[in-house]
């Protein structure tokens, strides 16, 4: 079999004709609908159900299973989008939102999305777009000045906080020295036992870089937390300590500012003083990595820098952006000291990639993709419109309304707060005085978290409000976070006349019929 020289040749017909984009005059109209579009979607998103109330399969039914052979008019599009696609939308710039980590793809973050999609940037190397790349550069810098960082980290932008770990531990072990990239792992004697420490209330992107980087999730190992959720380092150093003497290599510890469950700050000053310490023992450097996906923005409030204490001292830490920077997703920030390590680990570049460019930075080196979204643009404009003062007054903001709904907690007869709430996450849940826990058999606990998962079923499904909920010391808590720049005062008591109003309809369906009236 010989391969053709040439591509296949074909009967051209009329179909041929009218080939090419979108034209410019269509892109206009088109353009200008949907630009309407989104600003009624962002005017009247408060309106819709918050959580999308479709059963599964309901989406796919509503849509042709095949594509169209022939070209269909946008506009039948967008009328699929309004009346299948929408109810099937959660909606996430919902002013009641506050499941997860309550987040805003703000205008000019979104204005900032269409332009990159026009240009169409890959910036993978700097010459295949040197704007891309020197604006990553310095919008990153300029984050890293907003968060009261020092000059000594240089950052790139990734898709996750959950990409930016796995860079950061890939960078570790390469600086191990043990060359996993050219030789791997599997089947060395000479590789020692590697641990990364993080806290039983870190994020699971830990336990999946492990997975990812060939170390496995038994490589991970976690470490108790104090009555606030917090490292405890005293736990820290027995761990350390208790898996050397089997043989264990620490590779690195992973503290995180602004847990995922409670928002809980590990001690990241006292976590660098050991791993100083332990690094003078070992002889060998062990890696810090700080995970602030969430919590780390909250620094950009100048009263509030000291969150980041201790993070000068890390050799990497993550934010996004994209939760709490009013960034669309996806944007996550990664600022490591030496970046040098970055390159060691993924650096390789095929015939067709080298160029003579000196003096600048190629970032497809410094990760594992090639392909790169011109995503600084957004971000860029997103610390352009709002300023970084208007951004420090949005985050205070947020902060101000936690402190609204833990003051509702607190006054509350039947509820009680699960957590300390150091950022705008609150974590709490009922403890009615009208509940009386425990069925034969049954533990109080248990009965509590029973009706506490019952009260958060009922407000999600109402549609007027999303919280979500976690689990601490085997108690089910209800989490509400707040992060929207849609969320007003006035909205946030609404939400929480929602959760009163349904506290209140679960009594009445528990509270057994008074005797007399049972006849
Ligand atoms: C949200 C979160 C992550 C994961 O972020 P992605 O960008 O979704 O990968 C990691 N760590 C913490 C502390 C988080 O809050």
């Amino acid at each position: 079999m010989t391969t053709p020289p040439r591509p296949p040749e074909f009967d051209l017909d009329a179909a041929q004709s009218g080939l090419g984009d979108m034209g410019a005059d269509d892109f206009r109209a088109h353009g200008h609908a949907v630009v309407d579009w989104i600003a009624d979607y962002l005017e009247g998103v408060g309106e819709r159900p918050v959580l999308a109330q479709v059963r599964p399969g309901q989406v796919r039914d509503g849509l042709p299973t095949s594509p169209p052979a022939d070209p269909e008019p946008f506009a039948d599009a967008m009328r699929d989008l309004d009346q299948v696609l929408l109810p099937g939308i959660t909606h996430w710039n919902h002013p009641a939102f506050h499941a997860y980590f309550a987040i805003t793809g703000s205008g000019p973050g979104i204005l900032g999305e269409a332009l990159a999609a026009a240009m169409n940037v890959n910036g993978m190397l700097w010459r295949t777009s040197p704007s891309a790349t020197e604006l990553e550069e310095l919008v990153v810098d300029w984050l890293r000045q907003m968060l009261g960082l020092d000059t000594g980290f240089h950052g790139i932008i990734t898709d996750s906080a959950s990409m930016s770990t796995l860079l950061a531990l890939a960078a570790a072990r390469e600086r191990t020295g043990l060359d996993v990239r050219q030789r791997g792992l599997a089947g060395r004697a000479d590789v020692p036992l590697l641990r990364i420490y993080t806290s039983e209330h870190a994020h699971s992107s830990v336990e999946k870089a492990a997975i990812t980087l060939g170390l496995g999730r038994d490589s991970v190992r976690t470490i108790a937390t104090d009555d606030a959720y917090r490292m405890r380092v005293d736990a820290l150093g027995e761990a350390i300590r208790e898996d050397g003497r089997f043989g264990y290599r620490p590779l690195a510890i992973v503290p995180t500012v602004g847990t995922t469950s409670t928002t809980s700050i590990d001690p990241v000053t006292a976590i660098a003083d050991l791993r100083d310490d332990l690094e003078e023992e070992l002889g060998h450097p062990v890696w810090l990595h700080v995970d602030g996906a969430y919590g780390g923005m909250a620094a950009i409030v100048p009263e509030l820098r000291h969150v980041l204490d201790g993070v000068d001292r890390a050799d990497s830490f993550v934010t996004n952006p994209h939760k709490w920077l009013f960034t669309p997703i996806d944007c996550s920030t990664l600022f490591v000291r030496e970046p040098e390590w970055l390159t060691r680990a993924f650096s390789l570049v095929p015939e067709y990639l080298v160029t003579d460019d000196r003096g600048v930075t190629d970032f497809m080196d410094w990760g594992v993709q090639l392909g790169r979204r011109f995503r600084s643009l957004k971000l860029w404009l997103v610390i352009r419109y709002f300023g970084t003062d208007g951004l420090a007054a949005r985050i205070r903001e947020h902060l101000a309304q936690a402190r609204r709904v833990v003051d509702w907690v607190e006054q509350h007869a039947d509820l009680e707060l699960a957590a300390p709430a150091p950022f705008s996450t609150v974590c709490f849940r009922a403890v009615p005085t009208w509940f009386e826990p425990g069925g034969p058999g049954e533990e109080p606990d248990d009965a509590i978290s029973d009706l506490n998962r019952a009260w958060l079923a009922r407000i999600n499904r109402t549609g007027d409000a999303y919280l979500s909920h976690t689990e601490l010391d085997g108690r089910y808590v209800l989490r509400l976070a707040l992060g929207n720049l849609r969320t007003t005062d006035e909205r946030l008591d609404a939400t929480l006349a929602v959760l009163d109003r349904e506290l209140d309809a679960l009594r009445r369906s528990r509270v057994p019929t008074e005797p007399s009236a049972r006849a």
